[in-house]
C-alpha cells in the first residue's frame, strides 16, 4: 500500500460528479489497488474518510474508518468500510450541527448541519449489493464522503459561513459547543476549547503528570498519543519524535501554550496541588477583571496557563 497525494479543492476533479464503477472495473487489480491506497492515505492524515477524486480519480469510491484520532476525538470507534457507487437513498428529517474539516480543504473548520441518520445504497469491495442505514458519526461521514462523489464540499453544505475558521483560530476560539455536565465534572475543568494536542518528550511522563496534577482521566492512546479526558473535553499529548517526523518543526496540531479556565475553587485546589508538588509558577497580569493567572510548565517545557475570572 502508498500513501497518495491529496488533491485540493480548486483542482477541477473535487467539483466533477465521479462515475460508477462498471462490473469489470470493481474487480480489476487497479480498482482494488487503489482501494488500500485511498486506505492508506486516509490513515496517514488522520482523516476519517477519503474519496476517490480526492486522490484524483473521479469514479465512486469512497473508504471510510474511525478509531480515535486527534482531529475528531470522543466517538465511538467505525471499522473500516469500504463503498463503491454509492448514493444516498434517503435523508432523515432530524439533523445534528457539527464541526467538520477535510483533506481537500486545508486548515479549515465550519459547522455544518447533517441529517442523523441517511440511507445509503452502495456495493463492497467484492461488488455484493451493501445497504446501509446509518446514524450517528458514520451517518454524517457518509455524507460528507457522498457529497465529495457529487463534487460537493463540506463548505457548500454550510448553513451560513459564520462559523469558518482557521485550524489555530479554531483552537484558541471556539469552543467544542459541548454542554458539560456539572455532575460529571472533573476537579479541573477546561473551557474554550474542545481538544488540544501538547508535544509531549515522554508520553508516559506526561500522562502521569497530567493524572496526578489535574486528576485527567485517561480516554484513549496509540503509539503515537495518549488522550485524556476533562470533562467533555479532550488533551492529547503528542509523541514528539511522530509528531515532528509527521508535520516538521512546528506541528500545525499541537500547541506549546495550553490555557486551563477553572472556577475559583479549582484554581485554590491546583495552587495547593502545584505548591505541595514543588513546582514553580509565575503569577500573571491581572488584567482580565478581578481574574488571576498563573504559569507554569509541564514535563516538557510546554507552557501551562491557569486561570479563573
Ligand atoms: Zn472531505
Amino acid at each position: 500500500m502508498s500513501v497518495l497525494p491529496v488533491f485540493k479543492v480548486g483542482h477541477p476533479v473535487i467539483r466533477q460528479v465521479a462515475e460508477d464503477l462498471t462490473p469489470d472495473e470493481l474487480r480489476s487489480d487497479a480498482t482494488q489497488r487503489l482501494i488500500d491506497d485511498m486506505t492508506e492515505t486516509m490513515r496517514s492524515r488522520d482523516g476519517v474518510g477519503i474519496a476517490a477524486p480526492q486522490v484524483g480519480v473521479s469514479k465512486r469510491i469512497a473508504v471510510l474508518e474511525y478509531r480515535q484520532n486527534l482531529r475528531y476525538p470522543g466517538h465511538a470507534d467505525i471499522p473500516l468500510m469500504v463503498v463503491l457507487n454509492a448514493r444516498v437513498m434517503e435523508l432523515g428529517e432530524e439533523t445534528v450541527d457539527a464541526w467538520e474539516g477535510c483533506l481537500s480543504v486545508d486548515n479549515l473548520r465550519g459547522v455544518v448541519t447533517r441529517s442523523t441518520k441517511v440511507v445509503v445504497d452502495a456495493l463492497d469491495r467484492e461488488g455484493q449489493p451493501q445497504p446501509l442505514a446509518a446514524d450517528g458519526f458514520l451517518a454524517v461521514i457518509l455524507q460528507h464522503e457522498i457529497d465529495h462523489l457529487d463534487g460537493k464540499v463540506f463548505l457548500d453544505r454550510m448553513k451560513d459561513l459564520s462559523t469558518l475558521t482557521q485550524l489555530e483560530e479554531w483552537y484558541a476560539y471556539w469552543d467544542g459547543r459541548r454542554p458539560v455536565d456539572p455532575a460529571a465534572k472533573d476537579p479541573i475543568g477546561t473551557s474554550g476549547i474542545d481538544h488540544v494536542g501538547l508535544v509531549a518528550r515522554d508520553l508516559e511522563a506526561s500522562r502521569a503528570w497530567f493524572v496526578d496534577l489535574f486528576g485527567m482521566r485517561e480516554h484513549s492512546r496509540s503509539s503515537n498519543f495518549v488522550c485524556l479526558r476533562v470533562n467533555e473535553q479532550y488533551v492529547f499529548l503528542l509523541d514528539e519524535e511522530a509528531t515532528r517526523a509527521r508535520e516538521g518543526p512546528n506541528p500545525r496540531t499541537a500547541l506549546a501554550h495550553l490555557a486551563l479556565r477553572v472556577t475559583r475553587e479549582e484554581f485554590d485546589r491546583a495552587l495547593e496541588t502545584l505548591a505541595a508538588k514543588g513546582i514553580a509558577i509565575d503569577e500573571g497580569p491581572r488584567q482580565r477583571g478581578a481574574g488571576r493567572s498563573i504559569y507554569f510548565k509541564d514535563p516538557s517545557g510546554n507552557q501551562i496557563e491557569l486561570h479563573h475570572p
